[in-house]
């Protein structure tokens, strides 16, 4: 019988604070070869970052060298990453990464290939762009209701990156009256108020009986929760109000909660947002929530920065 041709095309990894996924994105647009670990049992106390990464690479080439050719990998992390796309500054997530961790040109040379690192939710918004149908003319600011709130923002073709590489960083916006401690060491971040760890605090709480999921389903009338969803309209419309953009584009576990209110959240955004405009135009689309999204965004920026040296 006559061999396939292999496939070549990107390795993408997904690395979250529990869990990091890994899968092969071919020139055809296609993932293949997918698995999810957890983080915890890789990336452990004690271990070289480094030879972390290259024996996960080693291990999943040598395994899939009959099917695949793989021309370059691309890591999504959560965490800040500076300009030139070569340093991660700052993981909070994940004790085991240092702060100022120059990664790429180490790992290059490890494995021999482009590495390519970038921000969790700017993967996100690449993918979920294409995966709505919404061209690169447009200007979209995502919101990325999760553990954290993740904010990435397209304009002018590219995601904004900012002076340092690290701007929309809108759950660590300071808000007025909050002595909340935030885990990027600062006090009074808005993800302290609103996010899936302020939620969670908020049913221990107030609804030690009811579960996590059962929350909206149950009580989403009862004030505290109605307040919870208020503040995260006000979320919206802040970034509304800063961007004018043509989408607002929510992500996250939180809005996909069973019973989650989004009608609600939609009312209560167009409450805060500013009069007439940018009120009148806001036009609020979904993210198509799936695992496997963070992989298929690092692979489809590492195809971007494979086609295009100037792209970041
Ligand atoms: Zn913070």
């Amino acid at each position: 019988m006559q061999r396939m041709p292999k496939r070549s095309g990107i390795l993408g990894m997904d690395i979250g604070g529990t869990r990091f996924r890994i899968g092969f994105v071919g020139q055809d647009g296609i993932l293949s070869h997918y698995r999810e670990e957890r983080t915890q049992e890789y990336f452990k106390e004690g271990e070289d970052i480094f030879s972390v990464f290259a024996e996960l690479f080693q291990t999943y080439k040598r395994e899939f060298s009959e099917e695949i050719e793989i021309l370059a990998l691309s890591v999504g992390l959560p965490s800040t990453i500076d300009r030139s796309r070569k340093v991660i500054l700052q993981t909070p997530n994940i004790p085991l990464f240092p702060d100022n961790f120059a990664f790429t040109d180490q790992m290059q040379e490890k494995i021999g290939l482009p590495v390519f690192i970038n921000r969790d939710v700017n993967n996100l918004l690449l993918y979920d762009m294409e995966q709505l149908g919404i061209s690169e003319e447009s200007s979209v600011s995502a919101i990325y209701f999760g553990t954290g709130v993740g904010n990435a923002v397209f304009l002018n073709g590219r995601i904004l990156l900012g002076k340092n590489g690290v701007a929309s960083e809108l759950g660590h916006l300071p808000v007025l009256l909050n002595e909340k401690k935030c885990s990027c060491g600062n006090v009074g971040c808005l993800e302290t108020i609103v996010s899936g760890i302020a939620l969670q605090a908020l049913q221990k709480e107030k609804f030690p009986n009811i579960r996590i999921d059962d929350i909206f389903v149950e009580e989403k009338d009862d004030p505290e929760v109605d307040l919870f969803v208020r503040n995260m309209a006000k979320v919206i419309a802040t970034e509304e109000n800063l961007f004018d953009p043509d989408y607002i584009l929510l992500g996250g576990g939180l809005p996909m909660m069973s019973g989650f209110p989004k009608e609600r959240l939609e009312k209560y955004a167009h409450e805060f947002t500013r009069k007439p405009y940018p009120e009148q135009n806001m036009e609020i689309v979904y993210a198509k929530m799936d695992q496997k999204n963070g992989v298929l965004g690092a692979c489809l920026y590492g195809k971007k920065r494979l086609e295009d040296s100037s792209y970041l």
